[in-house]
């Protein structure tokens, strides 16, 4: 075997900002001047109602949706849309934002650990052998350390949930965005998931989690923001908005969430 591979549980994790981000589809305003501070190792919660632009805002942070303008900062990774976007930078941003979505999207012909090795060796050029060694601790730390050999349909809804956050931690990302990631799952699941989310924040992980779960929210993020209407309508403590909220929407939609 080549170098040693250093997981990203031995780095912390980077500070993000977004600066003047906006994206309309058509006529279709979803983002308008957004600004989001994320410390490093911090956590973020976003919350906000359907249709507010939460997940299009978590998508433009990695371009996987790209803005019309404003500007992107991971880290040492900065990329301002104006300016235009160069492949090799777009590629050093992607890489350093680990996304995991609320369908785990795994592949299901491979098997579990080929479905974390493969992006390592296409991404990181790593060795098969390499790639394999990551995936086996990663696997373990998600306490799934028995499921390498499975297929992701033999694996529950939870435990395929663990699969794909352990193949984003794979690429030792510096940010981890998630996107309701325990939204199809029933709670016991959704709770094996959010056990993970929470020791990865207790390692220093910078986070940042659209989410309907208040819980976590008011227990594990450090920053809650309220978005509505594609714009952030208010952020700070999560228990303290929780608790007095500002904006009248804010108020709305918390009662809607805790009267479900
Ligand atoms: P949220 O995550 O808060 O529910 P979204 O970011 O998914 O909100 O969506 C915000 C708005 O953007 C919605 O009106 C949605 O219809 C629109 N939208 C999202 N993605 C696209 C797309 N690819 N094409 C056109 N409209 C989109």
């Amino acid at each position: 075997m080549g170098e040693p591979v250093k997981l990203n549980e031995d780095r912390p994790g980077a500070h993000v900002r977004v600066t003047g981000v906006a994206k309309s589809y058509g006529d279709n305003v979803v983002l308008s001047d957004v600004n989001l501070e994320v410390a490093a190792g911090s956590v973020t919660a976003m919350i906000g109602p359907s249709g507010a632009g939460k997940s299009t805002l978590l998508r433009c942070m990695n371009l996987l949706e790209r803005p019309d303008s404003g500007t992107i900062q991971i880290g040492h990774h900065a990329i301002d849309v104006a300016k235009g976007v160069e492949p090799a930078n777009l590629a050093e941003l992607r890489r350093s934002a680990g996304m995991v979505f609320q369908s785990f999207n795994l592949f299901p012909h491979m098997t579990v650990r080929r479905n974390i090795s493969l992006p390592q060796q296409r991404v990181l050029g790593r060795s098969r052998a390499e790639a394999d060694h990551v995936s086996k601790r990663l696997l373990e730390r998600m306490g799934l350390g028995n499921k390498g050999d499975e297929y992701p349909n033999k694996c529950s809804g939870g435990q395929q949930q663990r699969i794909a956050i352990a193949r984003a931690l794979a690429l030792e990302p510096e940010v981890m965005l998630f996107d309701e990631p325990t939204s199809a799952l029933d709670p016991e699941l959704g709770a094996e998931v959010l056990d993970v989310m929470r020791e990865l924040a207790a390692g220093g992980m910078t986070m940042v989690v659209v989410t309907h779960e208040m819980r976590f929210a008011a227990n594990v993020s450090d920053q809650l923001v309220v978005m509505a209407d594609g714009k952030i309508i208010e952020s700070g403590d999560p228990r303290r908005i929780m608790a007095d909220p500002e904006h009248p929407r804010t108020r709305r939609f918390l009662q809607a969430v805790l009267e479900r």
